[in-house]
């Protein structure tokens, strides 16, 4: 894969320069890299950088699943291998399981969150009865921990601790096409909204795995009925979704979990000629669960005769996977509401006497943004380091907005501001009054490049933090 002569950087290598995370497949504790702290293999350790995109995307994400209807859980990451016994992960799932002794009782790391989302459930029909409402759903940014061999680790694509967008939805199934269709919206919102990626350039795939028919029963659990209704749901929601997006759909016979069917969400983006195929988001119906928990016994006598599913399903997959994917995409450019310094502000000094000035006007300006709860860094240069400071800032921290000020900015109280777009991968220039970009100018602006998270959940999360070392 080259990219027509520019050197090709992995996602690691743009995650350094972010400051996002360690080395996550080296045993090798890296001083300069983590602060004097390390992880496991295959278990990225994020940094200052990674902390802060970490909070801004969560913070998004679950304020849009509260908004969609979702309850918002978080489940611990050890739970007695009981759990995991009932579920089933114990017989065919231990090859990838952490599990430990304490006092002669047996623990494990969860490797899925399923389980508990179910318990949650259960417990809160039995404690409610008919109130509870259907589709239930529950979501949960979920730290999952599974072994997998060191040799197949890769940076932050193939890891062996990640943090899942994971929901569940139990569902009536009649309900099932529209649960299906609300979850395909979902991550159309989170990728162009939150991303902005062009989706109407990109070529969307859904790759629908069903059972083979002749195996039900055998290689393929839950009965012929289930089977049908799971597949006639997905058929016929990928209808739709092919109708309202333009997306195309396959269906893979024989291709199913033997738990149940799936659609797998594919996206092409072509980018300097390269066609990159993303998998991200799973919907997966699940018919081993329901049984091994008695979830279909407790529904029953609870709301009558009525058939449910249980849907998993996650909107990027694995948090880290997907911004291992999106670093390479984006070539290391966080969008505005979610890069970890996003106001890199330059003071040009000349060793005139205006220096003093241009330094008071850097400040005033970092503190100002920073009380409007931006992420500014402040750096001073001289006119003939000025070139080689912007390099070196577009090489690592790479924020969406530079603010200029030199000696003509102090002498016509203005401010020279370079801002990143995602669509065309330029800068544009614009200048604009000091007085009124601290007294509210740089809201609007901020307002133009938060405008697809605002869309979303009302408001872009805003995280004063100064991050000066960073640049
Ligand atoms: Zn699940």
């Amino acid at each position: 894969m080259s990219g027509g002569g520019r050197t090709e950087k992995t996602h690691m290598d743009y995650a350094y320069e972010l400051d996002l995370a360690i080395k996550p497949d080296s045993t090798v504790p890296l001083l300069d890299r983590e602060y004097g702290t390390f992880s496991g293999a295959g278990i990225p350790l994020f940094s200052l950088g990674g902390g802060v995109f970490r909070w801004a995307l969560f913070e998004i994400l679950t304020r849009l699943h509260a908004l969609r209807g979702y309850y918002i859980a978080e489940t611990p990451i050890i739970a007695s291998s009981e759990l995991f016994k009932v579920s089933g992960h114990l017989d065919f799932y231990r090859k990838n399981m952490f599990l430990f002794d304490i006092e002669g009782h047996d623990y494990a790391i969860k490797p899925m969150n399923c389980p508990y989302h179910i318990l949650l459930f259960m417990s809160q029909v039995a404690r409610f009865r008919g109130k509870v409402p259907l589709p239930f759903k529950i979501f949960e940014l979920g730290r999952v921990h599974r072994y997998e061999p060191s040799g197949s680790l890769y940076g932050l694509l193939r890891v062996r601790g990640f943090t899942q967008d994971d929901a569940h939805i139990i569902t009536p199934s009649d309900k099932a096409i529209d649960v299906i269709t609300d979850v395909f919206d979902e991550m159309m919102m989170v990728l162009g909204n939150v991303f902005l990626l062009d989706l109407s350039k990109a070529d969307i795939h859904l790759r629908l795995s069903l059972s083979d028919k002749a195996l039900i029963g055998t290689e393929f659990m839950g009965t012929r009925e289930e089977w049908s209704q799971a597949e006639g749901a997905l058929e016929e929601a990928a209808r739709k979704l092919a109708g309202k997006y333009g997306v195309s759909y396959s269906m893979e016979e024989g291709e199913a979990a033997f738990y149940g069917p799936k659609i797998d969400v594919v996206v092409k983006l072509e980018e300097a000629g390269i066609v990159k195929e993303w998998q991200l988001g799973t919907i997966q119906f699940d018919f081993n669960l329901p049984r091994r928990f008695r979830l279909y016994e407790l529904v029953r006598s609870v709301y009558g005769d009525m058939d449910v599913f249980i849907i998993h399903r996650a909107l990027l997959g694995s948090v880290e996977r997907f911004l291992g994917i999106y670093l390479e995409y984006s070539r290391g450019r966080l969008p505005f509401p979610l890069a970890p310094l996003q106001v890199g502000i330059i003071g040009i000094q000349t060793g005139g006497g205006l220096d003093g000035e241009i330094e008071a006007a850097a400040e005033r300006v970092a503190n100002a943004l920073t009380g409007m709860g931006f992420r500014v860094g402040v750096r001073m240069a001289n006119k003939t380091s000025l070139s080689g400071e912007v390099r070196q800032i577009e090489s690592t921290i790479k924020p969406p907005v530079l603010a200029f000020i030199g000696e003509r900015e102090v002498r016509e109280g203005k401010v020279t501001l370079r801002i990143y777009d995602h669509s065309t991968r330029r800068r544009k220039t614009t200048v604009m009054g000091l007085e009124e970009l601290v007294e509210g100018g740089f809201e609007d602006i901020a307002r133009g490049l938060e405008e697809g998270v605002r869309r979303l959940i009302g408001q872009a999360p805003r995280i004063p933090l100064r991050l000066d070392q960073l640049i």
